[in-house]
């Protein structure tokens, strides 16, 4: 007897609403793993819910039909809320369902047949009786995992007022979505590991989302410490393909407890999920740039919704959107008002460097008052973190004579001077050259940098602070593996007296002996074309004032410095109060005035040819073909423009934005218009490719 399956495939085209394709087979739970032809090669598929019939399209007789190749039925069939959350994640971010169900399921998972994967299943299964431990890529290793209930009392410190009130909430609130607020120390962390320490105790698993791989190691050693004798597993790209199968299939199986990810744990298949934890919910790192462009953040929310867990998003800066949500009430805010122990947070100190005798060509220069500051921490043997959000030596080499830059030949960018090695590098596409002997356009022999990055600034601090041991931790400085975490080792241990760095330094990790902390060249973001500059802006610098001074008794001698030629800027000053309160409102009055998120909501149509024009055209026959659908009057299309580098690698970009007042229409419109935007692409021969980004985090 041969049942008809409806099976999610990556289709190399869009196969419409839903991207399902109808297979003949066994009869099969929707969520089970199978192979399915496809012209003439064999693919992955997961078998989907049927869809209601169309009553416009009479369906393909069986004859027309092939069958499945495969079926993995070792692999428990992935649940109808995994289902469910895949499902929107598709429909909303307009892309095929296949391809995002696939792209989120780990890529091993393709290559196994059925025989291969119940061995490795069994294998789990296996250990996880006898408490043995998973190995690689596992934190929690313990023999006392068959033991029940709450493992780790003891190890828990009295909760604050303001924290037991957290975790109390917290545990009583099924599916509502809470917005924990605390500078940095205020005991975040702590509520969440007592949170999840009661989803644990009653049989679910929690899921524990962090913006950066970097990040995972710590937060893990600190879940892995409290929660020995558990199961815990993580879920990143910096995994080996085998170690993602394997911690991936402890969730799916339900032998982990606790999943800690980037962004792509939020797809993690839990059986018994419990509670969603989403540390630094402001990161844009939580945005998916390619693909299907989502944001984790969003989908936990969406997912605690769908399964009636906990959802909780922990800032000290929150995003303007879950900030906004929670005055409407539709999240709930729980406040942390004060740091552990009392400690106090840095002093904020503004120089101004306006104000300075101007050296010659260099603008941004070391301000005296700062080398003094840094001098006297030297002296007393504390340990200072200066910031600067530009790796290499200098962002341009210039000609004295006659002006000539170093440009990029294949973007519209400078390519960056890195003296180390002595090449001009293009950080957009990559293209590197020696630095030129003599000017390429008049043959002058003096070729300057213009500006500073982390390579200057290192030598700048060295040539200043003679005998003080300098440590750089830029992209450049940790690409080798091992690199950063043997220079974080070296901060930690007391090895370094200054650490210079990108901001790569400036989030999360938990330094104990720095007591001053200092942005270079922070005004770059006040007057970006990005709307969401300033925002970022200050969530950086609170995060960076948070790496001094946790030690509390240092704290009170702990100072933030910032280099400004804005000293009276709002932001500086909400920031020099700490008040991320009255910094959100006035943000959140400028959004609304000029008609931005969140009291709108945006899409973008990018576009990428060999020309401009061929960019645009088909951008602008896009936004003819809208104006087709009625749903287009509640939205504005604005003109096709450039975004801010405009040519990369010899490609072309254009955008276009979409803006409406309501989510539905923007979602009803996009709907409407991705079958015509498939169709136009074909019809544009010049268009190299194309995509939507819904929510776009910079326009
Ligand atoms: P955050 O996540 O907000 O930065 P943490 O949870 O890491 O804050 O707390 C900061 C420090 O204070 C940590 O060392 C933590 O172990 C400690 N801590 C947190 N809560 C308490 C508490 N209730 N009692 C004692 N120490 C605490
Ligand atoms: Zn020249
Ligand atoms: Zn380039």
């Amino acid at each position: 007897m041969t049942h008809r399956l409806a099976v999610a495939v990556e289709a190399p085209q869009y196969s419409g609403l839903g991207g399902l394709l109808d297979y003949l087979g066994g009869p099969l739970p929707p969520g089970s793993l199978v192979r399915a032809p496809l012209g003439r090669r064999e693919v992955p598929g997961v078998v989907w819910d049927a869809p209601p019939a169309d009553p416009a399209q009479a369906p393909l007789p069986d004859e027309a039909l092939r069958p499945v190749a495969q079926v993995l039925s070792s692999l428990p069939p992935l649940s109808a809320a995994w289902r469910q959350l895949v499902a929107f994640t598709s429909a909303y971010y307009q892309r095929g369902l296949g391809e995002v169900a696939l792209s989120v399921l780990p890529p091993e998972l393709r290559k196994l047949d059925d025989e291969k994967l119940a061995r490795r299943i069994a294998k789990l299964r296996k250990s996880a009786e006898k408490g043995a431990t998973p190995d690689a890529g596992t934190a929690a290793e313990s023999a006392e995992t068959a033991k029940p209930a709450v493992p780790d009392a003891g190890l828990e410190p009295t909760l604050t007022e303001d924290q037991r009130a957290a975790v109390e909430a917290v545990t009583a609130g099924a599916d509502s979505t809470f917005l924990l607020h605390g500078v940095t120390g205020s005991g975040k962390t702590e509520v969440y590991l007592q949170a999840a320490a009661h989803t644990l105790a009653q049989g679910r698993q929690a899921l524990v989302l962090v913006p950066e791989i970097n990040l995972t190691p710590q937060l893990e050693a600190r879940f892995a410490e409290r929660f020995r004798g558990r199961r815990l597993v993580s879920l990143h790209s910096g995994l080996t393909p085998a170690q993602r199968l394997k911690n991936w299939l402890l969730a799916h199986l339900g032998l982990a407890d606790l999943v800690l990810g980037t962004r792509l744990a939020v797809f993690a298949s839990l059986p018994r999920l419990g509670l969603i934890v989403v540390d630094e919910e402001h990161d844009p790192s939580y945005k998916q740039q390619e693909g299907a462009r989502y944001s984790a953040r969003d989908l936990a929310v969406y997912r605690g919704r769908l399964e009636r867990a906990p959802v909780l998003l922990g800032s000290a800066t929150p995003s303007l959107e879950s900030w906004q949500r929670a005055q409407q009430g539709r999240y709930k805010r729980l406040d942390l008002a004060q740091r552990i122990g009392g400690g106090v947070l840095p002093e904020v100190r503004l120089v101004d460097m306006s104000l300075l005798p101007r050296t010659h060509g260099v603008t941004t220069a070391l301000s005296p008052q700062l080398v003094d500051a840094l001098r006297e921490r030297l002296a007393l043997g504390e340990q200072s973190l200066l910031f600067l959000n530009r790796r290499g030596y200098a962002p341009v080499l210039h000609c004295t004579e006659c002006g000539w830059k170093s440009g990029c030949p294949h973007c519209s960018a400078w390519r960056v001077f890195h003296r180390s090695d002595r090449t001009l590098r293009c950080h957009h596409c990559g293209f590197t050259e020696r630095v030129p002997r003599a000017c390429p356009q008049c043959g002058n022999l003096d070729l300057q940098p213009l500006g500073r990055g982390t390579e200057r600034l290192e030598e700048q601090i060295a040539e200043a602070l003679p005998g003080a041991r300098v440590a750089r931790i830029d992209a450049d400085t940790t690409r080798a593996a091992g690199a950063l975490q043997e220079r974080l080792a070296a901060v930690h241990a007391g090895e370094v007296d200054v650490l210079v760095g990108t901001q790569m330094i400036a989030k999360g990790h938990d330094f104990r002996r720095i007591t001053l902390v200092a942005a270079v060249n922070p005004d770059s973001a006040l007057f970006a074309s990005d709307f969401r500059a300033p925002e970022r802006l200050f969530a950086l610098l609170m995060q960076a004032a948070g790496r001094a001074g946790r030690d509390a008794s240092q704290a009170a001698r702990s100072q933030m410095w910032l280099q400004t030629w804005h000293p009276t800027h709002p932001l500086y000053a909400a920031l020099r109060r700490h008040d991320f309160e009255r910094f959100a409102a006035s943000q959140l009055a400028e959004r609304e005035s000029a008609g931005l998120p969140p009291y709108t909501h945006l899409a973008l149509l990018r576009a990428e040819a060999r020309t401009v024009e061929a960019a645009t055209a088909f951008l602008e026959d896009a936004a003819a073909r809208a104006g087709e659908f009625t749903e287009a009057a509640e939205v504005l299309i604005y003109p096709a423009v450039p975004p801010p580098v405009a040519r990369v690698a010899d490609v072309e970009r254009m955008q276009m934005l979409l803006e409406a007042a309501s989510r539905g229409a923007l979602q009803r419109l996009l709907w409407q218009w991705m079958p015509v935007l498939y169709e136009l692409r074909a019809a544009h021969k010049g268009l190299i490719r194309w995509a939507v980004d819904v929510d776009p985090l910079a326009i």
